[in-house]
């Protein structure tokens, strides 16, 4: 048994252009492709060879979807799962390999575009600005899964950096309470995006802590949308901004001497 390997691959986040080089030439000779339906564009597996079995994961439990994986590794070398964005975000990757581990089919990771980043793409925003900010977290509220301690919104807002909020478009009003009990201003800029990178479907809500919610709902959001908070956004239109120093005449470094 298990002769065969499974590859973990990030399809990216919608836009099946989005898939990284690696990632298709894997799907172009995949024997079985697992591919997550309720979020992965289908359209990725039009690589798939003829006479690839693939299957949807969109009704199966943690346990059929490893029996699946297992069973199809002993005939086929190359088995695709293909989930959503990269696999190391919220994929219950940790979950799925375990059980190959434990019945010794050999296993490998593709990483993927996140919708995280496709969402700064799509509005054009950059998550980390000079004497801005320097840093971003990738989170959520709490679902059904629970946050652990020192995880709640409020703690890790207190930093002031590029939030990427996660999973949590119909619970707008914790993302809300989180980032006021941490003190940002009502006039705080939001950006949220709904299927980043879709063809044709992608839509981008601006708006502030204040408005965000209300903007969602009129725009009828509710699922599949990244929810960032950031002292970045918006920056295009800045008069003032701080310069890179990587950029800067004055700074010397590894590729270039300074010239002032
Ligand atoms: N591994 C994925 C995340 C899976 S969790 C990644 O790296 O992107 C699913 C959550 O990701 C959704 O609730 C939503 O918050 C976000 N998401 C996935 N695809 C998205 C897209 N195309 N646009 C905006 N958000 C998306």
């Amino acid at each position: 048994m298990g002769v065969g390997t499974v590859w973990f691959v990030g399809a990216g986040p919608g836009d099946p252009d989005l898939i990284t080089v690696k990632g298709r030439d894997l799907i172009a000779r995949a024997g079985a492709i697992l591919f997550a339906g309720s979020l992965v564009n289908v359209a990725a597996t039009g690589w798939a060879p003829p006479g690839c079995l693939i299957a949807d994961s969109k009704d199966m439990t943690l346990e059929q979807m490893s029996a699946w994986l297992i069973a199809n590794a002993a005939r086929c070398d190359t088995v695709v799962r293909l989930q959503t964005g990269d696999p190391a975000l919220y994929g219950a990757l940790i979950e799925l390999v375990q059980p190959l581990d434990a019945a010794g089919v050999p296993v490998a990771v593709v990483p993927g575009v996140s919708s995280a980043m496709a969402s700064a793409a799509a509005a054009v925003e950059s998550f980390t600005l000079p004497e801005v900010t320097q840093t971003t977290i990738f989170t959520r509220v709490e679902g059904r899964t629970p946050m652990p301690d020192g995880e709640d919104l409020a703690n890790l807002a207190a930093h002031r950096c590029t939030l990427c909020i996660f999973l949590s478009i119909t619970l707008l009003h914790k993302v809300e309470a989180g980032l006021r009990e941490a003190g940002w201003p009502d006039d705080a800029p939001m950006l949220v995006v709904h299927k980043a990178s879709w063809p044709g479907e992608e839509r981008i809500v601006r708006g502030t802590l204040a408005t965000i919610k209300q903007q969602c709902r009129d725009a009828g959001i509710v699922s599949q949308a990244m929810v960032i908070a950031s002292p970045t956004l918006g920056a295009r239109q800045w008069p003032e901004l701080t310069k890179s120093r990587l950029y800067d005449p004055g700074f010397t470094h590894r590729f270039r001497k300074a010239t002032t």
